[in-house]
């Protein structure tokens, strides 16, 4: 299968091409040249079989063309050693548990496949020299990203990180890795980070020295295999006799993890309809509404990963719809929410359904009750990280505190290894050209 860029001004590229350059080199993003269909009595018989089993379907969907059907199954049993289960909180509303693996949050699902794809096609084609993976975070994805490439082959990946504006924990989870993962503890805010990787990115003499390449969601090895969980949550949700009039939300921030769930829907997935639930970072609520996209800086909020003005996927949601508005908001809707809704939800679940939200999921439970389900249907919100991950946040919330997990813990005490480093670029980029292969 071929992937062609959303700006149409390069060539296309096979998926080993497109998942090695991150983005195309027009700038824009890769996107399949066509959408692979399950047909219905596959989607039947979904309820009778493992996650394990979903996702290898699914990933042979896509992926079956471009490797081995040996190599794939193992890159997805490598990469989903854990369960996305469903859970009832309130009535007809469920959570999709996406937390369940080391980093606990759903990034770890495509940080962990893209990791194992691209150290295939490193071994392929027979690279030799270090394949450099740049990644800015302001917490989540820098975790999920460097415990998914630890002990790669041939891959050493740098997590930019603001200084002393990460939570403890998150900075714990990827500063005590060592091996191929390297912390850089920038002076500066996430968006300096996020410039520096970009400068990186656009500088010719360090692209001619260094194979550089990203890891957020613009990767299709990072954002496709997101689908899988959709299909695994209506799989249970079949089982349960709830999958039929289903209305999917998302709390979103770069928009990957929706679009994953409407190349679902297009592989066949009987989803009614989604929901973008979002913070006071609403620029894609405000284009639903009025067909106007407005993007800017991005404010703090409690759901900081979803702090986002400018959403990278937002060029692929048009472009699966054709750019069409009424096309898009046939099939989304988007409700943003300001930080003393996403407290007062916290506190109002745990307190009436004794379930504990996330400031993230917060949002997409508190969207599907504002959007007023009839009786028959079913919400499915995505909990797309564990509530001990914004410790400090969710006990001042509840006045509780939440237990830590014991995967967290471990990383607690882990002992913290990090470069300090600047903001300006040539500082940067003078660290990068002396960094060598460390296996
Ligand atoms: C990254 C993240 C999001 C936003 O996901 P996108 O795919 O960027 O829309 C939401 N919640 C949590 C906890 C995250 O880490």
């Amino acid at each position: 299968m071929k992937y062609y860029s959303t700006h149409r001004q390069s060539p296309p590229a096979t998926l080993e091409e497109a998942v090695i350059g991150g983005l195309a080199p027009d700038g824009g993003l890769y996107m399949p040249e066509r959408i692979p269909t399950l047909d219905d009595a596959v989607i039947r018989s979904l309820k009778d079989r493992s996650f394990h089993e979903i996702a290898t379907l699914v990933a042979q969907a896509f992926f079956g063309e471009d490797l081995e059907a040996d190599a794939l199954a193992e890159i997805v049993r490598e990469a989903l050693s854990f369960d996305t289960p469903v859970v009832p909180v309130s009535d007809g509303i469920y959570s999709l548990e996406l937390f369940h693996g080391p980093t606990l949050a759903f990034k770890d699902v495509g940080a962990r496949f893209m990791a194992r794809m691209l150290g295939y096609f490193i071994r392929r084609k027979g690279i030799e020299r270090q394949v450099n993976v740049l990644v800015a975070t302001s917490g989540d994805t820098g975790s999920a990203v460097a415990n998914g490439f630890l002990g790669i082959p041939h891959i050493r990946v740098f997590v930019l990180y603001p200084g002393g504006k990460v939570s403890p924990i998150q900075e714990r989870q990827f500063t005590t890795l060592g091996q191929n993962i390297t912390a850089l503890e920038i002076d500066g805010a996430f968006d300096d980070c996020q410039a520096l990787v970009k400068a990186a990115f656009a500088d010719r003499e360090l692209n001619r020295r260094l194979l550089l390449t990203s890891a957020n969601s613009i990767n299709v090895a990072r954002f496709l295999p997101q689908a899988f969980y959709y299909f695994h949550a209506w799989a249970q949700l079949d089982r349960a006799g709830r999958a039929g009039r289903l209305t999917v939300c998302v709390p979103s921030g770069n928009l990957g993890n929706l679009t994953a769930g409407l190349f679902a829907r297009r592989m066949g997935l009987p989803v009614r309809h989604f929901i973008a639930a979002l913070n006071r970072n609403d620029v894609f609520r405000e284009y639903l509404q009025t067909g106007l996209y407005r993007p800017r800086p991005s404010v703090t909020t409690l759901a900081n990963a979803m702090d986002v003005g400018h959403p990278s996927n937002f060029a692929r949601i048009l472009d699966l719809y054709g750019q069409d508005h009424a096309a898009v908001v046939q099939d989304i809707s988007g409700y943003g929410y300001t930080d003393e809704q996403i407290a007062a939800t916290v506190r109002e679940v745990r307190h009436t359904h004794r379930y504990l939200l996330d400031p993230h999921g917060a949002c997409g439970y508190r969207a599907l009750i504002d959007r007023r389900l009839q009786p028959g249907e079913t919400g499915l919100f995505l909990e797309t990280a564990h509530p001990a991950k914004f410790k400090e946040t969710v006990d001042r919330i509840t006045g509780l505190p939440v237990e830590i997990p014991p995967r967290l813990q471990a990383f607690m005490q882990g002992k913290k290894q990090s470069t300090p480093l600047g903001k300006d670029f040539n500082g940067f980029k003078n660290f990068l050209l002396t960094q060598h292969l460390v296996n």
